[in-house]
């Protein structure tokens, strides 16, 4: 007889495995399949985020500063190092243990709230019916019957054909967390994301980085009084970004790949040891459902759903990268959660306009709400209030003091409609801000509110005290 389920998580990522939780909390009979394998060759959860994606990021991109600050900012602190140096097998040693702890971790959390974990590829048949396949050769092994599915099967990176990968010299995302060897030379092809904050790990290590960006602007969703920050100092740490450079070739030899791309300057050669292509990621729906379950996608490929997530076909949901929105990890879990408290009879939803976005560079970069760009677009009138972490004691004391804080605010009623951070751990300030909003504040409720002192987090009180010109340590 056929397994049978409340529900069934098809992708255990941020968004399914969060989903898979919140149903079995809720008392649902829940089973997960996934088809992970790690590079230890054994099934692994967590999805892009846990094994190639957030988590071994952000674990280079802290042992890489390590590093950097030992060898060039301390100094200022009279701490000296003769002998520092990088021994990049035992960094990527650490990042395999961080990401296995963390993997296993789910592995727990599954068993403390039995849910099934299903190894193998899962394909919705109908609304009732998955079946699950063997992932080496293809088999289908078993058809669980359930009630209610979710689709969360994530993304993958997106490809060029001017670029193939060849996993070596030409590498993803994924091959850039596994280099052995700091390269001499690397290009990457995409200043966003991906591309900046791999770049910063191989250049505070000490690559020589290119990157080579199809867009004329740099980083266009961020608010451009800070991404122009941002850029400067990029630039001034020795990444080297060259914007509308489109590239129309490469070739690979034993020894390096060589580049031809073009710009407003014409056309130009790039010769490197290692290129990065981060152009973008693509929802990955591969053999995912037949054509018969009802499920379809939108013009972009993504699952198309409505605004709780559900699809064409009754009963099956879809959550996370797969479906439009950021692709971005606490965005498909708030989905997962949702959608487990919908199936479960409860209201939900999320609230897609307080989203934070974070780019785990130094200075590091995050957002809430609207852009000033963006506001000018509209007829909706804003007032700015800007505070610089030159001002900022704490900062200061980090050697820290660049960046600013910027608060946007209606103009009229006050309440608070963007905040932009480019500074030190404004990946942690940026919370703030997010509380606020989700509580549709005023700004004036943030300059009302005590902050701690001496803490970065002065830097946005004193933000929102700038909105109506009394900010207290800058001219206004
Ligand atoms: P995924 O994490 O992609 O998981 C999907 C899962 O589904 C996978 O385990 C896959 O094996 C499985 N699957 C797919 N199809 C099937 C099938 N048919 N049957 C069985 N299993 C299947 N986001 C952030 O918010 N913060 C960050 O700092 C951040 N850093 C990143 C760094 C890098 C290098 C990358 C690549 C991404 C980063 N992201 C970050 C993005 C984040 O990883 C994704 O937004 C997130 O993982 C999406 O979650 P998901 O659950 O939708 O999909
Ligand atoms: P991205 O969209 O952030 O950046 C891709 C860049 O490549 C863009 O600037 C684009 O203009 C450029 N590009 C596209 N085609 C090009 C071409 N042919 N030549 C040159 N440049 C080209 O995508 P990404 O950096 O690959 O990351 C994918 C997604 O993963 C992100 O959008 C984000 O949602 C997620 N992510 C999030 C984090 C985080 O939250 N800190 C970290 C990494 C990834």
């Amino acid at each position: 007889m056929a397994r049978s389920y409340d529900v069934v998580v098809i992708g255990a990522g941020p968004a399914g495995y969060v989903a898979a939780i919140r149903c079995a909390q809720l008392g649902l009979r829940t089973a997960c399949v996934d088809k992970w394998i790690n590079k230890q060759g054994k099934s692994a959860l967590g999805g892009t985020c846990l094994n190639v994606g957030c988590i071994p990021s952000k674990d280079l991109l802290q042992a890489s500063e390590y590093y950097h600050r030992l060898k060039h900012q301390f100094q200022a602190y009279g701490i000296h190092a003769k002998e520092a140096s990088i021994d990049v097998p035992t960094m990527i040693a650490h990042k395999d243990r961080i990401v296995q702890g963390l993997t296993d971790g789910v592995a727990t959390l599954f068993r403390a709230n039995s849910i099934d974990h299903i190894h193998g590829h899962g394909r919705l048949l109908d609304s009732k019916r998955v079946e699950i396949s063997d992932i080496s050769t293809g088999e289908a092994k078993e058809v669980v019957e359930t009630k209610h599915v979710i689709l969360a099967s994530g993304s993958v990176p997106a490809q060029m054909g001017e670029a193939p990968l060849d996993h070596e010299r030409i590498v993803d995302s994924t091959g850039a967390l596994e280099f052995q060897e700091v390269p001499q030379r690397l290009g990457i092809i995409g200043a966003g994301i991906i591309g900046l904050e791999m770049g910063s790990v191989w250049c505070r290590l000490g690559s020589q980085v290119v990157l080579l960006e199809a867009l004329d602007e740099f980083l266009p969703s961020v608010d451009q009084q800070l991404s122009k920050e941002a850029l400067r100092q990029f630039k001034k740490q020795g990444l080297d970004i060259r914007l509308g450079a489109r590239v129309v070739s490469s070739r690979k030899t034993k020894k390096q790949v060589t580049l031809n791309y073009q710009d407003s300057g014409g056309e130009h050669e790039l010769a490197v040891d290692r290129l990065i292509v981060a152009v973008g990621r693509r929802p990955n729906t591969e053999g995912l459902f037949t054509p018969e379950s009802g499920v379809a996608l939108d013009e972009r490929g993504f699952i198309d759903v409505d605004e709780h997530c559900r699809t064409n076909a009754p009963g099956v949901y879809a959550i996370g990268d797969v479906v439009r929105g950021p692709m971005l990890a606490h965005k498909g879990s708030e989905e997962g959660i949702a959608v487990a408290e919908l199936i479960a009879g409860s209201a939900a939803h999320v609230n897609y306009e307080t989203i934070p976005w974070v780019i785990y560079t130094e200075p590091e970069i995050a957002w809430v709400g609207k852009t000033e760009q963006a506001l000018k677009a509209t007829v909706e009138p804003y007032k700015v209030g800007v505070f610089p972490f030159a001002a900022n004691g704490r900062a200061r004391a980090m050697e820290a003091g660049v960046g600013m804080v910027k608060i946007i605010a209606h103009a009229e009623s006050d309440r608070l409609l963007g905040a932009h951070i480019v500074g030190p751990m404004a990946s942690e300030l940026i919370a703030e801000a997010v509380v606020a909003m989700e509580y549709a504040a005023s700004a004036e409720d943030l300059a009302r509110t005590v902050h701690a002192h001496p803490t970065l987090s002065e830097a946005v009180h004193e933000a929102a005290l700038a909105v109506d010109k009394r900010a207290v340590h800058r001219a206004n």
